[in-house]
């Protein structure tokens, strides 16, 4: 028996949950793959940026080739962007692989990581994975109660994951909660700073993490190439810290981790500005016209500052869903984050936004 077999914390643990894949739902239905729509797992709608593709193409005749196991050149970029030194990055197989490496070099049996309830999924895998425990702390209007979050810390407490803006709720917070929050959380408790979304969002409300780095050593800073730079399937990420910190997440990281296609793409994809302008510019007004057709039919949402929005139907939204799914449309049951009254809608191009509503009023017509 392999499950007994395993170490009890792995047999505890639940698989991650992604979004249904258009060409499953496409067999399913009988369907052609083109007449679906997924709004499921917050990509960026307009596709790769066309710099990215053409590096991609350049790049392909290296396939035979292992990666630059150092990232030498996308860590150049990275630290020319933000203001910091090439020895405090740390890549990582989307922003997942660097919770992880967070989670193998800190956490283990005996000691805890302290999270919001309705946080991201991967931070109790990666915790549990490890044996240690996830310590979760009551949301507060369905976001962080950073307050609750300090007082939860104990001596045991190694990480503390703070999601900003969050997923699944879309919720903030803003600049002088954090730096109240680093004022007074323990020096030896690593923070981690999730801004998978923060591209979309970063402004007068929500702080840019990376300038809270001089001044507080036990801070990470998380993002992804996966949201706004729109490429998601290349699984690239990466953490900015302390120079020590990053040396240790090094030493258990894999050889490798990032392929080079991903290198070349992320590069290429900084370097786009104009397609990061014109995906906040889609999703500022896909979430208007989201909210304007949920506010015709008299539905609540948590306000968001992501690419996705989670809609409450003040009732079971599990047979809405299937209802979506026979219309062709995939959106995020969120059931499994606490949250079974609500849906997840990835914020699309216009005509998916529409399909969205359209299946929606239909679905829920009387
Ligand atoms: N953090 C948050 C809050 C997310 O929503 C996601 C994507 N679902 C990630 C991290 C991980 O993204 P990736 O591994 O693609 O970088």
């Amino acid at each position: 028996d392999f499950l007994a077999q395993a170490l009890p914390c792995v047999q505890k643990l639940s698989p991650y949950v992604p979004g249904k894949p258009v060409d499953e739902l496409a067999r399913e239905l009988n369907l052609d793959p083109a007449g679906i729509i997924k709004l499921a797992s917050n990509e960026n709608p307009l596709g790769p940026s066309p710099k990215a593709l053409a590096a991609i193409r350049a790049e392909l005749p290296e396939l035979t080739r292992y990666p630059d196991g150092n990232g030498f050149e996308l860590k150049q970029r990275l630290a020319q962007c933000h203001g910091v030194q090439m020895n405090q990055i740390t890549l990582g197989n989307g922003s997942n692989d660097v919770l992880d490496l967070i989670a193998r070099a800190y956490l283990a049996p005996g000691l805890n990581a302290v999270f919001s309830q309705y946080a991201f999924a991967v931070y109790p895998i990666s915790t549990q994975a490890v044996g240690a425990t996830g310590k979760v702390v009551p949301a507060r209007q369905w976001g962080h109660d950073l307050e609750a979050i300090l007082a939860a810390i104990d001596a045991d407490t190694r990480v503390v994951f703070l999601a900003n803006p969050n997923n699944p709720t879309g919720t903030w917070f803003g600049p002088d909660a954090l730096s109240a929050f680093l004022e007074r959380v323990p020096e030896n408790v690593l923070v981690v700073l999730d801004e998978a979304y923060i591209e979309y969002a970063e402004g007068e409300e929500l702080p840019n993490g990376m300038s809270y780095l001089a001044r507080h050593a036990n801070l990470l800073v998380s993002r992804t190439f996966s949201k706004a730079y729109g490429l998601a399937a290349l699984r690239v990420g990466y953490a900015v810290s302390s120079a020590q910190i990053a040396d240790v997440l090094n030493r258990v990281r894999q050889p490798f981790n990032v392929n080079s296609l991903a290198l070349v793409a992320a590069c290429a994809a900084l370097g786009d500005t104009d397609y990061l302008q014109e995906g906040r510019r889609v999703n500022a007004a896909g979430m208007r016209q989201i909210e304007q057709g949920l506010r015709e039919l008299k539905l609540d949402w948590i306000p968001s500052r992501g690419n996705f929005i989670a809609v409450n139907f003040a009732r079971d939204a599990a047979p809405i869903n299937q209802a979506l799914l026979k219309e062709g449309v995939i959106v995020r049951p969120i059931g499994g984050y606490g949250m079974p009254d609500f849906l997840r809608v990835s914020i699309g191009l216009e005509h998916e936004n529409e399909r969205f509503l359209q299946a929606l009023r239909k679905v829920l017509a009387p």
